[in-house]
């Protein structure tokens, strides 16, 4: 994939991801800089790799 530049990460660095957590089924949001998923719910923290392998298989 090809980078690109988020055009709201200067106001708020975190996007809308429509995924859910994998230990308590909260939302995800996608942490931009680092390519992370954050939890709103459990806080857990993931990897986007992680998420997107476990939710398309
Ligand atoms: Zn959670």
């Amino acid at each position: 994939m090809a980078e690109f530049t988020n055009p709201y990460a200067e106001e708020d660095p975190f996007v809308e991801a429509h995924f859910e957590c994998l230990e308590c089924g909260g939302k995800l949001w996608e942490y931009g800089i680092q390519r992370r998923m954050v939890c709103e719910d459990c806080r857990a923290l993931f990897r986007t790799d992680e998420i997107l392998e476990a939710q398309t298989s």
